[in-house]
């Protein structure tokens, strides 16, 4: 999973130096800084369709500033607005029309390292944009730390980043069959591995297991951790797991899948090119867990 979008750690977080006194002011002050800006969830993106990172400009200022780290020496900072108002695309036109693109749609063209940068800008901005108030007294609390930490200005509390980790599980049974389903809301023929968030005093191995069970009523066992993305939409962690089926019968939990199947190799191909079954993209990792099983890319498939 060396290629998975959004997982490479090249950027070195330099956290030691965040809380330093005017530490933003002074990285915005160096014009060999780089500033990646967000508006909303978007981003601009040069022609090359990499992101269009630039020096620190005099209204940055009046952004919410999260300082990255430094990629190759060099510090980066994103500078969040919201996003504008439906149909108003004033500061992409000042910026020449430079398109606006959503960590979704470019992670998995984007360089490595700019994926995690704006992985990183958009995780924490989210968390920002959905946490303006102390939990203890409801105080509008203010930004600390490059960005790092929330204080609250009436009773000093300190409230830091959240990460929501989320278990994503390929179960396959005895017979080598990998079971695929489709939520509710998603359109015919859309299926994936099983998912679902941990649960305060869950270990990852029991998360799998209860998701499982919750979900299509199957029994597993031998639950393994593969690997880990961070899907910062807007705060999780994907602990990418398979399990071996204990049981087969399916028994759908009405309110969150509409139907799930167990698939041999033969006819998850067969599907696909029939066209039957709609193969994700390749950004998440559920995408490289269906992949180990079947042993091929899915874009090398149909
Ligand atoms: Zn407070």
């Amino acid at each position: 999973m060396h290629d998975l979008p959004m997982t490479a750690s090249v950027v070195d977080r330099d956290g030691p130096s965040r809380a330093e006194p005017v530490r933003i002011e002074t990285l915005l002050a160096d014009p060999a800084t780089r500033v990646i800006e967000l508006q909303g969830d978007r981003s601009p993106l040069r022609p090359d369709r990499t992101l269009a990172l630039r020096s620190p400009e005099p209204e940055d200022t009046e952004t919410l500033l999260l300082y990255l780290g430094r990629l190759d020496g060099i510090a980066h900072v994103a500078a969040c607005r919201p996003a504008p108002p439906k149909g108003d695309a004033t500061r992409e036109e000042r910026l020449d029309a430079a398109p606006f693109a959503s960590l979704r749609e470019v992670a998995g063209e984007l360089p490595q390292a700019q994926a995690t940068l704006f992985a990183t800008a958009l995780g924490l901005a989210n968390w920002h944009v959905r946490h303006p108030r102390c939990p203890r007294c409801g105080e509008r609390t203010e930004v600390v730390s490059s960005g790092w930490v929330r204080r609250c200005p009436q009773d000093g509390s300190e409230h830091y980043p959240r990460t929501d980790p989320a278990v994503i599980m390929a179960v396959i049974d005895d017979a080598d069959r990998l079971l695929l389903a489709r939520n509710i809301g998603w359109p015919e023929g859309r299926f994936s591995v099983l998912a679902g968030f941990l649960e305060p005093g869950e270990t990852i191995a029991g998360a799998v297991i209860r998701e499982v069970g919750e979900e299509v009523g199957v029994s597993v066992r031998d639950v393994r951790f593969v690997a880990d993305q961070p899907w910062p939409f807007p705060a999780s962690l994907m602990l990418g797991c398979t399990a071996r089926a204990t049981t087969t019968d399916l028994v759908c939990q009405p309110d969150e899948i509409a139907e799930a199947r167990w698939f041999t190799r033969e006819e998850f191909r067969h599907e696909l090119a029939e066209g039957y079954l709609r193969a994700a993209g390749r950004l998440s990792i559920s995408s490289r867990l269906i992949e180990g099983w079947l042993g091929q890319r899915l874009d090398e498939l149909g």
